[in-house]
């Protein structure tokens, strides 16, 4: 069943009080036409309920505030499994979206949305990224801690970041969702350094485990239409989850996606089967009783999390790739996102380290479309 915008979910914009006259904070109250609450500068919204109960009802308030931290940083990698180079840019925190196995249920301890208003901070530490180095493209993201796209409705921020970007020689940037929002990505120039990504998933589990996300047809319609503007389009196929009929649910996602979106378009394609901080588990089968997969057995990864055992993931691996390489063009990159030379190995035949490193392979890759 289709929901439709993300972003409809959030009834109330609390507003931190040294951000209310930014004229970026003005023109997203005029948009969203939300109750407007204030907050003391420091001060954080009132949700009713205990942390995680409250997540639900937190995700109805939208929080419009300064970042006092970093916004660009590194993706918290780790250094057992090879990790991609990513640079995350931290746009704001918590999604009105509720996928079941979300990592932020147990990663944050507050319930509602946060944005972050000050973006000429956010663009000064992007100059400030950029000119030091010059010689180098970085692959900047900002769908770490939130998804890209679910509140662009109301923030606008896609058009203020691809104006950024698309005059920038050293940089592409990924906007990575599970919504189908992507009006803010007409009629602007991208100039081909803005890669549109859609996580994606069997049908299954789409349906039942990401609630408030955008269907299988929904997302791949939005592709197709991104790849008709020009975009570059990526798919991340994370978590993978071992389900009953998982096979099938694979199949078909990866064969409508080559029946909607032109194969020479696609930039890269990631595959990551289920990993978890063991705490996220009561969380999330307190706030969803009735999901299952958090029950199947799992061996504890050297980075804490668990994850399937090895055979499990080398045969949901293997039935992927060898899925996608029906379909795929030769300059389209798959890779894994986080996980060991030895499983590279056994599915791919190579190591990262034998074509220079995961993070090589994408910005080889990358020049090689950007040509
Ligand atoms: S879309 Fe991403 S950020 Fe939002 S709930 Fe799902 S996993 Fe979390």
């Amino acid at each position: 069943m289709s929901y439709g915008d993300p972003s409809k979910f959030v009834a109330a914009l609390y507003v931190e009080e040294q951000c209310y006259d930014y004229s970026y904070t003005r023109e997203i109250i005029k948009r969203s036409s939300l109750p407007v609450s204030l907050v003391k500068d420091h001060g954080t919204p009132e949700v009713d309920g205990i942390y995680p109960e409250n997540l639900t009802r937190g995700k109805q308030s939208l929080f419009l505030c300064r970042n006092r931290g970093r916004f660009f940083k590194s993706c918290p990698g780790t250094r057992e499994y090879n990790c991609c180079g990513y640079q995350v840019l931290n746009i704001g925190m918590n999604c009105p979206m509720d996928c079941v196995y979300c990592i932020l249920q147990a990663y944050l301890n507050n319930p509602w949305l946060s944005f972050f208003v000050n973006i000429e901070d956010l663009f000064a530490e992007l100059d400030e990224a950029l000119q030091a180095e010059p010689d180098h493209v970085l692959r900047v993201g900002t769908g770490e801690f939130t998804d890209s796209l679910a509140l662009d409705r109301l923030t606008g921020l896609s058009r203020h970041l691809i104006g950024y970007i698309c005059e920038k020689e050293n940089a592409v940037l990924e906007l990575k969702t599970k919504s189908a929002m992507i009006d803010n990505l007409c009629n602007i120039d991208h100039n081909g350094r803005v890669i549109v990504a859609w996580s994606l998933n069997s049908p299954v589990i789409m349906g039942r485990e990401e609630i408030r996300t955008a269907t299988l047809d929904e997302r791949l319609a939005a592709a197709s239409r991104c790849a008709e503007l020009g975009y570059p389009i990526a798919f991340h196929f994370d978590p993978i989850i071992w389900h009953e009929g998982w096979q099938d649910g694979y199949r078909y996602m990866i064969g409508k996606i080559f029946k909607a979106v032109p194969k020479e378009r696609i930039v890269w394609i990631s595959l990551g089967a289920l990993r978890f901080l063991p705490h996220l588990k009561p969380i999330a089968a307190s706030r969803f009783p009735h999901s299952r997969f958090f029950y199947e057995e799992f061996v504890e990864g050297l980075d804490g999390k668990s994850r399937y055992f090895r055979d499990q993931r080398v045969e949901m691996y293997k039935l992927l790739v060898n899925e996608l390489n029906r379909f795929i063009s030769d300059r389209t990159c798959i890779y894994f996102c986080m996980e060991s030379d030895v499983i590279w190995q056994e599915v791919f035949g190579f190591t990262p380290e034998e074509k220079g490193g995961l993070s090589n392979m994408l910005d080889l890759t990358w020049r090689e479309f950007h040509r």
